[in-house]
């Protein structure tokens, strides 16, 4: 059985092997677009909120966010934000997006599903992504407030009742509980998920509470700690990310391959840490000193261990070491 889509697999395939075939130094594989901060809840872990509160009343227009699309060029986008199902017309950007034979992930805490359903159509390159950081006590906890977990179940219920395809993702912070985790993803295999995210929390500059991140030393350890976990459920984390979360092996920074646009524009350098906003996604691309950023370069990124930092490396090889190309094609099959 295969782990995703063979259509979804396939395109992002030849997208790779084009840009390294005109030996393209960089590039994005996953747009994250923010069409607007807005979101119902205030979640402690949440950096977005906080920075942006003065412009927490804009959006993107659909058109602009299509252009972001055109202009990135990326084969993935995820729509999150904010909370992107209170976008207006959410619907209609996520078929536009499709349109363009993107892979599109909508990130979204699951409040919203039920209500907004019949704006999307199933297809085998849509996905929704519902946040969930735990069971029922330490997800509502996480959300600060009593019944999301709740409705982020009923929300993946109805989506695959309607025959989408759905995944889930997490963020593991210093009180997460790996047992406890095991368990959600036990019973949300039982709902028929399609696939789990799962990555360390990062101590955003806008987050007050910092001690609910972690170290370098203490995501290891947690992450070591979950071996068999890993084993058992249908993760989206690749093999070499894995191995690079639980201390195995070193990698270097590579968001580029995650760029950020909204509503200030091309958020430089990473989706986590802002020095500049640019007016375009070749002069974020292009203007980035990538060779100041990363652990050991830039304090800010000390404990940073995300994917949107460092899942692009394991996709691309960049770190590569012999033996990962038939790790990664196994890691297609589940
Ligand atoms: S290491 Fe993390 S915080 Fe630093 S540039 Fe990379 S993604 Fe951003």
């Amino acid at each position: 059985m295969l782990r995703f889509p063979l259509e979804m697999t396939t395109r992002i395939a030849g997208y790779v092997a084009k840009k390294k075939l005109t030996k393209a130094e960089r590039f994005p594989m996953v747009l994250m677009l923010e069409p607007l901060h807005a979101c119902n809840l205030t979640c402690t872990g949440c950096g977005r909120i906080r920075e942006y509160e003065s412009t927490i009343k804009q959006k993107l227009t659909i058109q602009e966010c299509l252009d972001a699309v055109d202009e990135c060029g990326a084969p993935v986008v995820s729509i999150c934000g904010g909370e992107p199902m209170i976008y207006p017309g959410i619907g209609e950007l996520t078929a536009k997006i499709l349109e363009r034979k993107k892979v599109v992930y909508l990130c979204t805490n699951g409040m919203f599903i039920r209500k907004k359903i019949g704006e999307f159509k199933p297809s085998n390159r849509f996905f929704f992504n519902v946040h969930l950081d735990g069971m029922r006590k330490s997800h509502d906890l996480a959300v600060e407030r009593d019944g999301v977990f709740d409705q982020a179940i009923d929300g993946i219920k109805v989506a695959k009742a309607a025959g989408h395809l759905v995944c889930t993702n997490s963020t593991v912070f210093t009180e997460t509980d790996m047992g406890e985790l095991d368990a959600m993803f036990g019973y949300l295999t039982e709902l028929g998920v399609d696939g789990f995210m799962i990555s360390p929390g990062y101590g955003y500059s806008a987050v007050q509470s910092k001690e609910i991140f972690m170290t370098r030393d203490d995501i290891r350890a947690k992450f070591r700690s979950a071996e068999a976990m890993f084993r058992k459920y249908r993760f989206s984390t690749s093999p070499v990310f894995l191995e690079f979360l639980q201390g195995k092996r070193e990698m270097t920074c590579t968001a580029w391959g995650n760029p950020t646009r909204n509503i200030k524009g091309w958020k430089g350098p990473c989706y986590l840490i802002t020095d500049i906003h640019h007016k375009s996604f070749d002069d974020l691309l292009n203007k980035t000193e990538w060779e100041n950023y990363g652990p050991g370069k830039d304090p800010r990124c000390e404990n940073c261990m995300v994917h949107s930092g460092f899942e692009a490396s394991a996709a691309l090889g960049v770190n590569g070491k012999l033996g990962d190309t038939l790790k990664m094609i196994k890691w297609q099959f589940v």
